[in-house]
């Protein structure tokens, strides 16, 4: 079975991006951690880089990524992250992942 690392984006000293009120490093936590426990609940190997608001280096970042389940072909990452918008027309990014019972 796949096993996941949630990534949630910035953190600490590194707000991201922000606009009307909402900060990036606190919208990638909530999805981040929402995730995590879904992940979970359907009994999925799961972990996170972190689940507070914490500062990661990129080294440090990388490292959790790749010390929790090792760096092997069956490990997804999902780094998240919320654009600015900014400019003409719209970013989207899309995901999808999609697990069989078994
Ligand atoms: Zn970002």
């Amino acid at each position: 079975m796949a096993k996941i690392v949630i990534d949630a984006g910035h953190g600490g000293d590194d707000p991201g991006s922000s606009g009307n009120g909402i900060i990036e490093k606190d919208l990638t936590l909530d999805i981040s951690n929402y995730m995590y426990n879904r992940f979970k609940e359907l009994g999925i190997p799961v972990a996170t880089t972190r689940t507070s608001d914490i500062t990661l280096t990129p080294t440090e970042r990388t490292e959790k990524i790749l010390n929790q389940f090792g760096n092997s072909s069956d490990v997804i990452v999902i780094s998240n992250h919320i654009n600015a918008g900014g400019g003409e027309g719209q970013s989207v990014t899309k995901l999808k992942i999609t697990f069989k019972a078994k």
